[in-house]
């Protein structure tokens, strides 16, 4: 490898090469800059920081309400100075905008305010293998529960809802809960949580409980380094799927 002086592994990065190797490097490697942003990420970064200020106020013990939580969602979304945000599915800035106020409404009824939270971003840097760079990642929120036990949730929009399946193979969770054992919980003493808010026509917050074994964080260690592996390797080559419609790289891809 050459361009890309990589000194940190992440979910994201694992996640990019077992998606499209070759995204992987055009991303990574070569450092080349993205066509575009997809309207979907731009939203559901934006929707995450309306989400995050509403739990930092929570833990100053203040509260947004939703209309001030899309305010925050606007700011987000004008912060991207104008980049080129794409849109796909019929979508359009405004149609997001409603869509962001009712996601931001389901979210405040939702929540419990007998939860506590322990903290919220919190990073974690944790040695997978020798052969692996440090692997760092951010777990959106901590959370005590009123029954006493220490929550680790993720949170996400998505376009649908979530499987059994893909709940309890969802590999950013059992990133999380490695590194919340880097951070010194107990994983025998932890939940884990995906809250997922959806953007279907009648938006809803779903709360996806699971938990996760030995065996599978150390899968998971297993996994990275071997992806780690093929990219010391140079083991680039396109994995041309559903995904591919909403590639920012794929006019480079397309010369390969
Ligand atoms: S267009 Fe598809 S195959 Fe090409 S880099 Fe993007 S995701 Fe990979």
């Amino acid at each position: 490898m050459t361009e890309g002086t990589i000194t940190h592994f992440s979910y994201s990065q694992l996640n990019t090469y077992l998606m499209c190797p070759l995204r992987y490097k055009l991303q990574y490697v070569e450092l080349i800059q993205p066509a575009f942003t997809t309207a979907a990420l731009a939203f559901g970064s934006a929707v995450h920081e309306a989400v995050a200020a509403f739990y930092k106020q929570h833990l100053l013990g203040e509260s947004l309400r939703p209309d001030q939580m899309l305010d925050v969602y606007r700011q987000a979304w004008n912060s991207r100075n104008g980049a080129d945000v794409r849109f796909f599915n019929g979508d359009g800035e405004e149609s997001l905008r409603e869509k962001a106020l009712q996601l931001v409404t389901v979210f405040h009824q939702a929540f419990d305010p007998a939860v506590e939270v322990l903290g919220m971003e919190e990073f974690f840097e944790v040695r997978l293998t020798e052969s692996v760079p440090p692997f760092h990642g951010y777990i959106d929120l901590i959370e005590l529960t009123p029954q006493g036990r220490t929550t680790i949730v993720d949170l996400k929009t998505a376009g649908r809802k979530l499987t059994k399946a893909q709940v309890k193979t969802n590999l950013q969770l059992t990133a999380y809960s490695i590194g919340a054992q880097a951070l010194g919980f107990d994983s025998n003493d932890l939940s884990l949580r995906l809250d997922v808010l959806t953007k279907t026509k009648n938006p809803e917050m779903t709360r996806y409980e699971t938990t996760r074994t030995d065996q599978q964080r150390e899968r998971f260690t297993r996994l990275t380094k071997h992806v780690w592996n093929s990219i010391e390797r140079e083991c680039w080559f396109p994995r041309q799927d559903w995904h591919c419609q909403q590639c920012a790289w794929a006019e480079t891809c397309a010369k390969w």
